[in-house]
């Protein structure tokens, strides 16, 4: 879908009310800082920016600046969308501008910096971070949006099936065993976990979280964190810490080597849940892929209780929405009952105007969608499987997914396809995200 924005002045009766609140330890600075971004040519047109991004809840906004060709880019509901082309000097003027918030060197084009600025739309904040640093082709600038509030403050806000929540919640409830995590690599595994984390009980019991310095994120709410960098501070030195506090929950966020798998299996006697991650396809692929790790592997296998692998897919935006009559080819095709399926949606990003004529929908602002659902597949964890994780089969990932089968495991696929029947996302959606799985 298109995405329209126009880099020319606005004009002032229709310019965007964006407040800054620049970087700098005192108001004098922060006055200083905001002045000097305010004599940029594009004021105006990074305040418009700023504007649409955060009406998009647009997670990060990407300035290239090249000779060869500059670019501005939106990232929304994990999708990247390119603004129409702009020119170098005006692509200049906005890095320099947003630099200029940040308290950042606007001559700096080489080294990598990063500063913070507030903007505030219709009273609400949006912290937004700027990192920006020279690449072979130019320079790159990041500006990250956050607003405070997480995009899934629990698993119900994921719109999962109500047996896959239900399954969730109680193996999140319980005080022992190792729930794994997996998706392909930035396809929504640290988001499902934190939103499961966000469903807990973080009030009655007490949640520590091993955070990669290179890797920070947003905190929780009632969740200890605690920075390992893998040098002065490991896994393992971190949980010798921690063991002290008798932690109930030890969360963390993705496993790297077969020392984290070790940490997080560890003492198994002690009462305490483990919550982890790992790149993967499928909940069979996460176990192997653990295994592969050099870890213990009986200590693993034996502690391992589930496997959630999801993905994030984006919602149709309910205002512009269309249904249609799909072919019966395409019902077998996604194993829908074509008695029962009356219609399915998909994305316009259009809405019928005051004259009859198509205009884009001020909802979504033509994307055609708005926000994210979840999609799981939840695997409980038996013994058959546990063998087979341990045994020395030819094909263990064959036999473990035909375990999951047996054991009644409702594959990805079909989780996604039960949300293009409620009519939340559209086949093209889960087409998009699944690839060729
Ligand atoms: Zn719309």
């Amino acid at each position: 879908m298109a995405f329209r924005f126009s880099f020319g002045k606005p004009p002032p009766e229709t310019a965007p009310a964006v407040r800054f609140r620049a970087a700098g330890e005192d108001d004098r600075t922060r006055n200083i800082n905001l002045l000097k971004a305010r004599r940029s040519s594009t004021f105006d047109v990074n305040a418009a920016l700023i504007h649409q991004a955060v009406a998009l809840d647009s997670t990060s906004m990407q300035i290239d600046r090249a000779p060869s060709g500059s670019s501005v880019t939106l990232e929304v509901d994990g999708v990247l969308h390119p603004l129409p082309p702009v020119d170098i000097a005006t692509a200049t003027e906005l890095v320099n501008a947003y630099k200029q918030l940040a308290g950042l060197s606007a001559k700096e084009a080489r080294w990598r910096q990063s500063g913070q600025f507030t903007a505030t739309v219709d009273h609400k904040s949006w912290e937004c971070t700027v990192i920006s640093s020279g690449v072979s082709s130019g320079e790159r600038t990041q500006v990250l949006f956050d607003s405070g509030d997480p995009e899934f403050p629990n698993l119900a806000a994921g719109s999962l099936r109500e047996p896959v929540l239900r399954k969730m919640r109680t193996a999140l409830a319980s005080r022992t065993g190792l729930v794994l995590f997996s998706a392909p690599p930035d396809s929504g595994m640290v988001e499902i976990l934190e939103a499961a984390v966000r469903d807990s009980d973080r009030f009655q019991r007490s949640y520590f979280l091993l955070e990669s310095s290179r890797r920070p994120r947003a905190g929780i709410e009632n969740v200890t964190t605690r920075k390992f960098d893998g040098s002065s501070t490991t896994i393992e030195s971190l949980l010798q810490t921690i063991s002290k506090e008798h932690p109930d929950v030890l969360i963390l966020p993705e496993l790297t080597d077969g020392t984290a798998v070790d940490a997080m299996t560890a003492q198994p006697a002690q009462s305490r849940l483990a919550l982890t991650g790992i790149s993967a396809n499928d909940a069979p692929e996460a176990l192997l892929r653990a295994l592969s790790l050099r870890c213990n592997a009986s200590r693993f296998a034996g502690e391992i209780t589930a496997v959630a692998n999801g993905r994030l897919v984006r919602k149709l935006c309910v205002t512009c929405r269309q249904s249609y009559l799909p072919p019966p080819q395409v019902l077998v095709k996604l194993d829908l009952p074509i008695a029962e399926t009356q219609a399915l949606f998909r994305s316009s990003g259009r809405i019928v105007g005051e004259r009859d004529e198509p205009i884009p929908c001020p909802a979504c602002f033509g994307l055609g969608y708005r926000g994210r659902a979840m999609a799981i597949e939840w695997l409980e964890i038996n013994d058959a499987m546990r063998a087979t994780m341990l045994g020395n089969s030819e094909d263990h990932l064959s036999q473990l997914r035909q375990q999951a089968r047996q054991a009644g495991m409702t594959p990805l696929r079909k989780e996604a396809v039960a949300l293009i029947a409620q009519g939340l996302t559209s086949v093209q959606e889960i087409s998009r995200v699944l690839k060729g799985e």
